[in-house]
C-alpha cells in the first residue's frame, strides 16, 4: 500500500521555529543570570566587612579630551549602581571630587563634550533616577571638610560629608539638628531629597539650612538662602541635583542633649489628642543636665 505523507504546513514550521527560538532565548537568559560573575560588582557591599578596598580602577580606553586631563578619574567608561544593585547604568566616567576646582573642571569638561552630569553621595537613593545613561558622574565623597562656627551655632560643611563625619566632628558638645534616622548619608544627597528624621519638631533637613553655595552648570557660584536667590533655594532643597551642584552649606546645630525614649500603647482615635497635649508641647525630657520642660523639640531651662 502506498501511504502518502501529508506535507507539513507552513504554519507548523513557523510555530516550531518560534517555540525553539523562545526555548533557546530563555535557556540563554537563565544561563546568563545564574552564571558566576565575570568581574567586580559595580555596587557597594551591604556590609562593611565584605567591602573591597575602593582603590580598584576600571580603565576603558577613550579618546583623550582636553579638560579631561585635569580631572581625577576614578573610572573611565564602565558602569555605576546604587545600593540596591538593581540600577546598573553605563556611564561616560566617574570623577573624584575633593575641591571646588575639581567640580568646576568637571562641569567645563562636560560642557565641552556635551555630557550630562550627575552627583553621587553614598548612592542610597534607589530607582535609577540619580543616574543618566553615558553621563559624567561626580563622586562627592572626598569633598567633606567641616568647620565649626561656635558663636553662630552653625557648621559650614562640604556636601560630600556624611552625617557620621559631622556627628564625630561635633561630639560631645554639639549634635546635628535634623537628619535621617541613620547617619550614613551625605549632606548633598540628604538636601537633594529634603530628608526627614524621627524628630517631628526638628523638621526636614532643609529647615536647618542657613545658607548654601551652589555651582550652576556654567561654573558660576551663587549664595543661596531664604533672602538671597530664594527661588533657587527652594528648587535645590529637594531638587535631586537638577539645579546645580551644592558646594557647601551652613547648617544649624544643637546641644548634644541625651534623650530618653519611652513607649506607650494608645488607641488610634485618641492619638491626635495625645499628640497635641503630651507630645507636641508639654512633654518632659531627661536632658544631660537634668529634667526640663520640652520647648519646640529642645531641652531648655526656660
Ligand atoms: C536604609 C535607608 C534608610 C533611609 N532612611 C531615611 C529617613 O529616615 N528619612 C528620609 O527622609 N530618607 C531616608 N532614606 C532616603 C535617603 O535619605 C535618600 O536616599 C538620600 O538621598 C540618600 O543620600 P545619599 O548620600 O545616598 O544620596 P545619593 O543617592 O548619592 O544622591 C541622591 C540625589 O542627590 C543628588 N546629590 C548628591 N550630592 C549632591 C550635591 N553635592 N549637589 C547636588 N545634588 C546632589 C544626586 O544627584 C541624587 O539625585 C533612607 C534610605 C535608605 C536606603
Amino acid at each position: 500500500m502506498n501511504q502518502q505523507r501529508k506535507p507539513i504546513s507552513s504554519k507548523k514550521v513557523i510555530a516550531s521555529i518560534v517555540v525553539v527560538s523562545a526555548l533557546a532565548g530563555t535557556g540563554y537568559e537563565v544561563n546568563r543570570l545564574s552564571a558566576d560573575p565575570v568581574g567586580e560588582k559595580d555596587c557597594p557591599p551591604l556590609f562593611a566587612e565584605n567591602a573591597a578596598s575602593d582603590t580598584s580602577e576600571i580603565n576603558v580606553e577613550i579618546a583623550p579630551l582636553s579638560a579631561g586631563d585635569l580631572l581625577k578619574w576614578k573610572q573611565k567608561g564602565g558602569t555605576i549602581n546604587d545600593v540596591s544593585c538593581l540600577d546598573h547604568t553605563f556611564v561616560y566616567g566617574i570623577v573624584k571630587i575633593t575641591s571646588v576646582d575639581d567640580i568646576k573642571n568637571a562641569l567645563q569638561f562636560a560642557r565641552e563634550n556635551k555630557l550630562k552630569v550627575s552627583m553621587a553621595g553614598v548612592r542610597h537613593s534607589m530607582g535609577g533616577q540619580a543616574f543618566y545613561k553615558n553621563n559624567l558622574v561626580l563622586d562627592m565623597k572626598g569633598f567633606n571638610k567641616i568647620q565649626l562656627n561656635e558663636a553662630e551655632k552653625t557648621i559650614t560643611v562640604q556636601s560630600g560629608a556624611t552625617w557620621h563625619d559631622i556627628q564625630s566632628f561635633l561630639h560631645p558638645k554639639h549634635a546635628v539638628k535634623a537628619m535621617q534616622s541613620t547617619d550614613i548619608f551625605s549632606v548633598g544627597g540628604s538636601i537633594s531629597v529634603n530628608a526627614h528624621g524621627m524628630d517631628h519638631l526638628a523638621g526636614s533637613v532643609g529647615s536647618s539650612i542657613r545658607s548654601m553655595r551652589v555651582m550652576l552648570a556654567d561654573g558660576s557660584i551663587l549664595n543661596v538662602n531664604r533672602e538671597e536667590n530664594p527661588e533657587l533655594f527652594s528648587l535645590v532643597v529637594g531638587g535631586y541635583g537638577l539645579f546645580g551642584v551644592i558646594l557647601d552649606v551652613d547648617l544649624e546645630i544643637v546641644n548634644n542633649d541625651i534623650y530618653q525614649t519611652e513607649r506607650q500603647l494608645v488607641r488610634y482615635k485618641e492619638f491626635p489628642e495625645i499628640f497635641e497635649s503630651e507630645i507636641l508641647l508639654t512633654r518632659t525630657l531627661v536632658c544631660s543636665t537634668g529634667i526640663f520642660p520640652r520647648r519646640r523639640g529642645r531641652c531648655s531651662m526656660r
